[in-house]
């Protein structure tokens, strides 16, 4: 589904991705690990369309990132880690403008917010300003604008930072419920723990390298 080759990167001078090559298949969920500075964030944003690396190339579902940015951005969801939301709108409205910039016809963004509300419990908050929500009633609003357009890929720059262990618990059962859809997800945290329930693989990056890209079943069998 993602398809990584001898992806380099360099941030003025700065190699932050020496040579990165990775196939991810469809329907998986890839933990994304490594300590800070690694570069995790720079081959999300990379995957997302959002920075040109030097070499290399990456396509999602066979489509060339780099090339069609716009069909692989109707594919493809991403939260980043500093994610925000217009405080002063509803979670109507950015959900709705959400879908807007994604292309969704006028005519179908009142009926796609409500499906996406629905599927994140937050009906009951569509009318609530984003400003006077929790932590992680925000955090699902931003996951609610990365999914608006049904994207077959999702990426999230770490999705469970600063929340406390219910919201988290939430978070762990929407991805598995988003994988039961057949979507692909790409999660990261420099904590492990956090993922090791949901995730299917683990992909662990240092100094901008791939130290270890592995199945999580098989990790657990000791191989
Ligand atoms: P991670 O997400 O794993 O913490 P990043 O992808 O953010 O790692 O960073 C990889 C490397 O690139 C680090 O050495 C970091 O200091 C450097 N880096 C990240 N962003 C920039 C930037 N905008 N300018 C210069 N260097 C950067
Ligand atoms: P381009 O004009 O390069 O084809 P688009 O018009 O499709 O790009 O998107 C413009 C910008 O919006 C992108 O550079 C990116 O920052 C952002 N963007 C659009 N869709 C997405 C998405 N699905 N995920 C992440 N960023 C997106």
């Amino acid at each position: 589904m993602i398809q990584v080759r001898d992806l380099v990167f360099d941030y003025l001078g700065h190699r932050a991705l020496h040579g990165v090559s990775v196939d991810i298949p469809k329907g998986t969920v890839i933990a994304l690990v490594g300590p800070n500075g690694a570069g995790k964030s720079t081959l999300m944003r990379c995957m997302a369309g959002l920075d040109t690396p030097l070499s290399g190339s990456i396509t999602v579902g066979g489509v060339d990132v780099q090339e069609h940015p716009r069909e692989v951005h109707t594919k493809l969801g991403y939260l980043s880690d500093f994610f925000g939301l217009y405080q002063e709108l509803t979670v109507q409205q950015c959900l709705s403008y959400a879908a807007a910039a994604q292309g969704i016809a006028d005519k179908h963004i009142a009926k796609r917010v409500q499906d996406v509300a629905r599927f994140l419990n937050l009906t009951d908050k569509l009318q609530s300003l984003a400003s006077n929500l929790s932590r992680g009633q925000r955090q699902r609003v931003a996951i609610g604008q990365a999914i608006v357009h049904m994207p077959q890929v999702l990426l999230l720059d770490e999705p469970a930072s600063g929340l406390d262990p219910e919201a988290r618990a939430d978070l762990s059962a929407l991805f598995r419920t988003l994988q039961a859809k057949g979507m692909t997800l790409v999660v990261s945290s420099h904590i492990l723990s956090e993922l090791d329930e949901y995730c299917t693989h683990i992909l662990s990056i240092r100094d901008g390298r791939v130290s270890r890209f592995a199945s999580l079943a098989a990790t657990a069998t000791g191989a």
